[in-house]
């Protein structure tokens, strides 16, 4: 409600600008007068802004918090498992190939079950989201060196990359998949704030055209 709130309180003062920028193009900046009422005019909407953006900054705040962790000793062969059932169950319901491996015998982590099953359920929601039917979405976990991860992967559009960089930004959504019913913008930001409050690292590897793999890193 607060960001609806906030995007109705931003389109104002901006079409309130523009209209104001059209009139100056016209012609009325050649009226002294004029041009001095419609700048003050303007000045006042821009102050009018800036608060609208510690509004946002609080609900980015409020969003993700400063994220207090209960980290249990977790076996990835307990926990994924039980939670694969309903995201297979979208995946085949849009048409998708759902494919997962967990290997039993992988080290246990030091972490948040709820908090760990948002990130992992914001990667799989996108990966079904942006994925036409007929293709795949892979869940996997494994080990290497001193990292277990946790693996999803969809042969979906892909990501370009000069939007690889800015994808996990907050309110971050592409141009190129208008089509796409998208969400806040909100999703990989919280994926990824939650991995790093884990001492963790989320990774990306796409192709555009090919799919994207998105990687949870975790520290054994
Ligand atoms: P949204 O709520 O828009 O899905 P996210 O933070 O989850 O927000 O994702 C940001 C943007 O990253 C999306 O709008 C989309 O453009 C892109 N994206 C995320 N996951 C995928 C994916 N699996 N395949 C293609 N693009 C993706």
């Amino acid at each position: 409600r607060l960001l609806a709130n906030l995007v109705h309180e931003l389109g104002r003062p901006l079409g309130a600008l523009k209209a104001a920028v059209n009139v100056l193009r016209e012609g009325a900046g050649d009226d002294p007068a004029l041009r001095a009422e419609l700048l003050e005019g303007m000045d006042t909407t821009i102050s009018h802004m800036e608060p609208l953006l510690d509004d946002l900054a609080r609900l980015h705040g409020q969003i993700l918090g400063n994220l207090p962790l209960n980290r249990q000793l977790t076996h990835l062969i307990d926990w994924l498992p039980p939670r694969l059932p309903p995201w297979r169950a979208a995946a085949e319901e849009k048409g998708l190939v759902w494919h997962s491996q967990v290997p039993a015998d992988l080290p246990a982590i030091a972490m948040d079950s709820d908090r760990m099953a948002q990130a992992v359920g914001n990667l799989v929601s996108n990966a079904i989201k942006y994925t036409p039917a007929g293709g795949s979405v892979t869940l996997s976990a494994g080990e290497t060196g001193a990292d277990v991860w946790i693996q999803v992967a969809d042969t979906g559009p892909g990501i370009a990359p000069d939007e690889q960089e800015h994808i996990f930004e907050p309110f971050y959504r592409s141009n190129r998949h208008r089509r796409f019913p998208q969400g806040l913008g909100l999703g990989l930001t919280i994926a990824k704030e939650i991995v790093l409050g884990h001492n963790g690292r989320l990774t990306l590897h796409s192709t555009p055209g090919e799919g994207s793999t998105f990687t949870i890193h975790l520290p054994k």
